[in-house]
């Protein structure tokens, strides 16, 4: 939140550019496109704009345009756009605004309104952001949370079901947990989590989903990612956490493992099936990795 949001202006003309950038270049970072075609193009670049000032007459694409566009793509419908126009008819303000505009700024500007409208939409917008990262989240890990992996998973599978991109995931259970919730309390309990947790985000490659399932339950979904491949990891995340000793507890955890296959239904049928190698695990002796094969 401490980060200057990015704001992108959009105007054919090089001095309502000018005018604009200057009002806003202390409080903001400033992108510019001259043209329709440039404002799509840095919307989806990093650092990805928090809000856009668009000007609506522009050769080419026009404002119009470039916001219906923004409004179709999920990667950009949540950029706040304001249109900067001399078009200031009631009718023109409304359509603008039927396009999914937040606001609507008539031209010639005055610098302490766009300043404050801009403010406005951009303080929103950031709260949407903050919002939308906690819904995610696992409070305590930090990890992704089983709200987020249950979408995440229903879209991985329906993938899955039409290409042949292998997908597998790894089912991590903390062994005899409650023992150690028993014997040191709470508290070191929820330490212990928030450390495995660290451990197995921290090993986890950037494009997999490392999320907290359930109480001392994690699970990996790994992308592009063969069986064999999925066995390795979770071999290796078994001996890291076995000489993790978090808390300076001795901690060990057990593996389920399975990739995706025509003959799963369902992501229920995939966590189920998941699920059955892990009590396999435990009831092998813990502390070990067993794929389903079926
Ligand atoms: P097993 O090896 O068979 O997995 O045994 P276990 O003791 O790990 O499994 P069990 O399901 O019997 O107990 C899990 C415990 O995890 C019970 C529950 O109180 C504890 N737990 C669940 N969520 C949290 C949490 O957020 N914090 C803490 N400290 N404990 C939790
Ligand atoms: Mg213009
Ligand atoms: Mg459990
Ligand atoms: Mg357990």
């Amino acid at each position: 939140m401490s980060k200057k949001a990015v704001v992108l202006i959009v105007d054919d003309t090089r001095l309502n550019i000018q005018t604009m950038a200057h009002i806003l270049k202390n409080e903001y970072i400033i992108k510019i496109a001259h043209n329709g075609t440039r404002a799509v193009e840095l919307a989806t670049q990093d650092p990805t704009p928090d809000l856009i000032l668009l000007d609506v007459e522009m050769p080419d694409v026009n404002g119009y345009d470039v916001c219906r566009l923004l409004r179709e793509d999920s990667e950009t419908a949540n950029i706040p756009i304001i249109f900067v126009t001399g078009k200031d008819s009631i009718e023109e303000e409304g359509y603008g605004l039927s396009l999914g505009a937040v606001d609507y700024i008539t031209k010639p500007i005055h610098p302490s309104i766009v300043k404050a409208r801009v403010k406005t939409h951009v303080t929103l917008k950031r709260q949407y952001d903050l919002l939308k990262e906690i819904a995610v989240h696992d409070q305590l890990t930090g990890l992704y949370n089983r709200h987020y992996l249950s979408d995440v998973l229903a879209s991985k599978v329906a993938h899955a079901m039409r290409h042949d991109d292998p997908l597998s995931i790894i089912i991590i259970d903390i062994d005899h947990f409650k023992s150690i919730n028993d014997t040191y309390g709470h508290i070191v309990g929820d330490e212990v989590l928030r450390e495995i947790g660290g451990l197995i985000r921290q090993k986890a490659r950037q494009e997999d989903i490392a999320a907290r399932f359930g109480g001392e339950e994690f699970i990996l979904v790994l992308d592009s990612c063969t069986l064999e491949d999925a066995k390795i990891k979770a071999e290796g995340l078994r001996k890291e956490i076995e000489k993790y000793y978090p808390q300076g507890l001795d901690v060990t955890a057990s593996f389920g493992v399975i990739q995706f296959h025509q003959g799963i239904e369902s992501v229920t049928h995939l966590l189920d099936l998941a699920d059955q190698a892990l009590y396999k695990a435990k009831k092998e002796g813990r502390n070990r990795v067993i794929v389903s094969l079926k």
